[in-house]
């Protein structure tokens, strides 16, 4: 029996975006010897994609779309097609051009060697996306200080998994997701490889800063609660600061010697006040994010398909 390959795409907004892609991808696909679906997950969309999305069955039968109730954001709305996929292999990538369809044969074939996820690091090429690399390059930095689980530099959401990866990420029901660090943390069979990341086709990017910078929170928190002890650590260094001034504070005092400014007073208070709202900070944030596991809401709500396995009203945690 032919296998079969299932691609995921979530698309915010591509309008612009979706036939070109959907042409490329249908040609590779035609040419690799398994049966294919193109899941495109339309995570509430305000302009047309979902009318393009609806009218993609004429260029070929194989081409779905997944509608989710609103914007749910990129990685629930992957999550969403990773569900609903049932290919022998799940291939992810952007909606917007950046990754090569032209990979996926590349893919397949480290597949049929036997590697279980086959997963990218991407490189850019112009001058216009330096913001971009330098922010990215100091997350994986941070991250990778902080985490057990490593990743390298760059890696994207453009992969291939094997079914029994998929099985797993399908049963996992975290909310909050990092999918690239949760397929690296999965383990199995691993191979990387390296491309180069082409401009956006059409559109602008959906990452502003304060996306950018809440993926980072995100995936930072999700694997690591390192920055929990660094606030004890922090703490205690400056409890025991403060433990070694008293004896200074005593000696003035009966030494007689007036304490003089005020603007050496007025900086600690403000420094410490600082230091302990941080702190406080950090342990909200995962306070924050156990309560809102412990509420078990789903991580998105598909509002339609034309996928005829999955329920209109199926809500998976
Ligand atoms: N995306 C999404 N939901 C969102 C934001 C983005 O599904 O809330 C999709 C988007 O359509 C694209 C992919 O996620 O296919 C990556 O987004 P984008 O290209 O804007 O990010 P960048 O490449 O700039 O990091
Ligand atoms: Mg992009």
């Amino acid at each position: 029996m032919r296998r079969k390959i299932s691609v995921v795409v979530p698309s915010y907004n591509e309008e612009g975006n979706i036939e070109v892609l959907a042409n490329r991808l249908v040609q590779v696909l035609k040419t690799v010897p398994y049966d294919y679906e193109v899941i495109f997950v339309d995570d509430g969309s305000s302009d047309h994609t979902l009318d393009r999305l609806k009218s993609l069955g004429s260029l070929d039968a194989n081409l779905y779309y997944l509608e989710l109730s609103r914007n749910f954001g990129h990685q629930n709305a992957l999550k969403a097609g990773y569900d609903s996929a049932n290919g022998d292999a799940i291939i992810s990538m952007d909606g917007d051009m950046q990754h090569p369809p032209e990979l996926i044969p590349q893919f397949l074939e480290k597949w049929e060697e036997g590697y279980d996820v086959v997963y990218t690091t991407r490189e850019y090429q112009d001058e216009a996306t330096f913001f971009k690399t330098k922010s990215s390059d100091l997350f994986y930095g941070v991250l990778n200080s902080l985490s057990e689980t490593k990743l390298e530099k760059g890696t994207a959401d453009f992969r291939l998994i094997d079914r029994k990866v998929a099985n797993v990420l399908v049963s996992l029901t975290e909310n909050g997701l990092f999918i690239r660090g949760l397929i690296k943390w999965l383990g199995f069979k691993q191979y990387s490889i390296n491309y180069v990341c082409d401009a956006r086709f059409s559109g602008s990017s959906k990452y502003n800063l304060k996306k950018m910078i809440n993926f980072a929170v995100q995936g930072i928190t999700a694997f690591s609660v390192r920055p929990l002890y660094m606030a004890t650590g922090l703490g205690l260094f400056f409890s025991v600061a403060a433990l070694l001034f008293i004896p200074y504070i005593l000696y003035s005092y009966f030494s007689g010697e007036a304490v003089s400014g005020w603007a050496s007073l007025l900086t600690t208070i403000v420094f410490f006040g600082g230091i302990q709202l941080m702190v406080l900070g950090i342990i909200g944030m995962y306070l924050g994010k156990l309560f809102m596991q412990s509420k078990q809401r789903p991580n998105y709500i598909i509002r339609s398909t034309n996928l005829q396995r999955v329920n209109h009203d199926l809500v998976k945690l």
